[in-house]
C-alpha cells in the first residue's frame, strides 16, 4: 500500500493541534485523569461546544445535521488527535462516533429533530445502556423488560457498567418487548424520567466512571422507541461497527509510550533490555495503526468492511496492554499519580479488552471469519 497524508490531511491535523492548545487549560494533564469525573465530564460539555464553534465537533457529519460532509479519513484523524490529547470529548465520543448517526439511520423525524442538532453543538451526553447482569458478551440473553401499555412501555430491569449514566442526559437503552434475539428494542429515555435510579461503581479506574442503572417502571412513549419493536439486533450491530473502528485507542497508547520512554531517558533508565520491551510496544501501536488505517480505506471506498474489524480492534487492546505493562514496569511512579497522563492511560489500559466488548469475542470473529477455522465440534 503507498500511504502518505495529503496536503489537505496534513493542514486539517494542524488545525486541530491549534485548536487543541487553544483550548485545553494549563491543568488539563490533571483533569485528563479520572477519564470520567465530575471535572472531566464538565471540561467536555465547555470543550465540546468549542470544538462545535470551530467547526470540528462532526465534520463527518452531513450538512443537514451540522457536519460538512467531511470524508472517513478526516473523521478518522480528528478522533486520533483527541485520543492523542487524553480524548477532552469524554463520553461525547459516542454521540460523534455512533449514537448521531445511527439516529440519522434509524430514527423518525421527531427523534432526529429533537436529539442530532444539540448533540451537533456539544450540549449533549449519552449513555449506552446494554450490558446487565448475567448479559455482557451474550446480549442476547438481556433481561430487561419493556411492556407495551396502550400507546407507553413500562420498562423494569437492571443495566451495569454503564458509563457517564450519573452525568448522561438520555440513555440508548436496549430492552426486551418479546423473547428471543429478535425480541429486542431501542429506547431513547431521558434519564430524569420517573423510575429511574443510578448507582455509582466504585472502581479502580477512576471517579464516576461506571454505573448500575435500575429501571422501575420506568414509563416511555412508543415514540421515543428506536426503529420498529424486536429491530435492536440489526440497528445495535450497525451501530458497533461505527463505534469499533472509531476508538483510535493506540494513538493514545502510542502518544503514552513516548512520554514514558521520554521520562526512562531523562533519568538514565532507558536500558537494553527496557528498549526491546518499548520497541515490542512500539511495533504493538503501529500495528493497531495500520490494520485501522485499513479499515478507514475501506469505509472511504464504501467497501463493505468484514471481520477485519475484529482483527483492528483485538490489535489494539494488545498494544493498550502492552503499554500498559510497560509503564507498570519501568516508570511504577506513574500509577501513583505523578505523571497523570500515564495513568490515564493506564486506568484505560486496564480495561482494555473488557469495555466496548470483551477480546475473546473479537478472537471468536477472527478466528471462524477472518481465519476460516473450524468451530470445534459440540
Ligand atoms: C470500564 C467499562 C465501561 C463499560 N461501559 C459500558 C457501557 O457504557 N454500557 C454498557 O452497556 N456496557 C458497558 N460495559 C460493559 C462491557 O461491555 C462488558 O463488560 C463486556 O461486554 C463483557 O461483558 P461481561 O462483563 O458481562 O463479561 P462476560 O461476557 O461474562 O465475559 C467474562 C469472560 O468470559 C469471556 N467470554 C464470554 N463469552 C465468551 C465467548 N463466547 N467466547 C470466549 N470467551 C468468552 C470474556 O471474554 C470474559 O473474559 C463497560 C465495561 C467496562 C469495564
Amino acid at each position: 500500500m503507498d500511504f502518505n497524508w495529503t496536503a489537505q490531511q496534513q493542514a486539517f491535523r494542524e488545525t486541530i493541534r491549534t485548536v487543541l492548545a487553544k483550548h485545553l487549560p494549563e491543568d488539563w494533564e490533571h483533569v485528563a485523569h479520572g477519564p470520567a469525573s465530575k471535572e472531566q465530564t464538565a471540561f467536555a460539555k465547555q470543550f465540546c461546544a468549542a470544538l462545535a464553534e470551530e467547526g470540528l465537533l462532526v465534520p463527518h457529519w452531513p450538512k443537514a445535521w451540522g457536519g460538512r460532509d467531511a470524508d472517513p479519513w478526516e473523521a478518522f484523524i480528528l478522533a486520533e488527535e483527541m485520543w492523542m490529547a487524553g480524548e477532552p470529548r469524554g463520553g461525547q465520543y459516542m454521540n460523534v462516533n455512533w449514537i448521531g448517526p445511527t439516529l440519522m439511520l434509524y430514527g423518525t423525524d421527531e427523534q432526529k429533530e429533537k436529539h442530532i442538532l444539540p448533540m451537533a453543538r456539544g450540549e449533549t451526553l449519552w449513555c449506552q445502556g446494554f450490558s446487565e447482569p448475567e448479559s455482557g458478551s451474550d446480549l442476547a440473553s438481556l433481561r430487561t423488560r419493556a411492556n407495551k401499555h396502550g400507546d407507553v412501555y413500562k420498562i423494569n430491569g437492571q443495566k451495569i457498567w454503564t458509563s457517564y449514566a450519573g452525568d448522561a442526559d438520555t440513555c440508548f437503552c436496549l430492552a426486551r418487548t418479546s423473547d428471543g434475539k429478535n425480541g429486542i428494542s431501542i429506547f431513547l429515555i431521558p434519564m430524569d424520567t420517573p423510575g429511574i435510579t443510578v448507582r455509582d461503581i466504585p472502581s479502580i479506574i477512576g471517579e464516576g466512571d461506571i454505573h448500575e442503572v435500575f429501571f422501575d417502571d420506568v414509563e416511555v412513549n412508543q415514540r421515543w422507541r428506536l426503529g420498529e419493536e424486536g429491530q435492536a439486533w440489526e440497528i445495535v450491530g450497525r451501530a458497533l461497527s461505527m463505534e469499533r473502528v472509531g476508538i483510535p485507542r493506540f494513538s493514545l497508547a502510542s502518544k503514552t509510550l513516548k512520554d514514558a520512554i521520554r521520562l526512562l531517558k531523562q533519568a538514565n533508565r532507558f536500558s537494553a533490555g527496557v528498549v526491546e520491551q518499548a520497541a515490542k510496544a512500539h511495533a504493538a501501536c503501529e500495528a493497531a495503526r495500520w490494520y485501522s488505517y485499513q479499515i478507514i480505506d475501506q469505509r472511504a471506498k464504501n467497501l463493505t468492511t468484514g471481520p477485519e474489524a475484529s482483527v483492528g480492534r483485538f490489535s489494539t487492546v494488545i498494544c493498550e496492554r502492552l503499554v500498559s505493562e510497560f509503564v507498570v514496569e519501568h516508570v511504577p511512579e506513574a500509577i501513583s499519580g505523578v505523571h497523570p497522563m500515564l495513568l490515564a492511560h493506564h486506568q484505560r489500559g486496564i480495561v482494555a479488552g473488557i469495555a466496548s466488548g470483551a477480546a475473546e469475542i473479537q478472537l471468536n470473529i477472527i478466528a471462524t471469519q477472518f481465519l476460516e477455522l473450524p468451530r470445534e465440534p459440540r
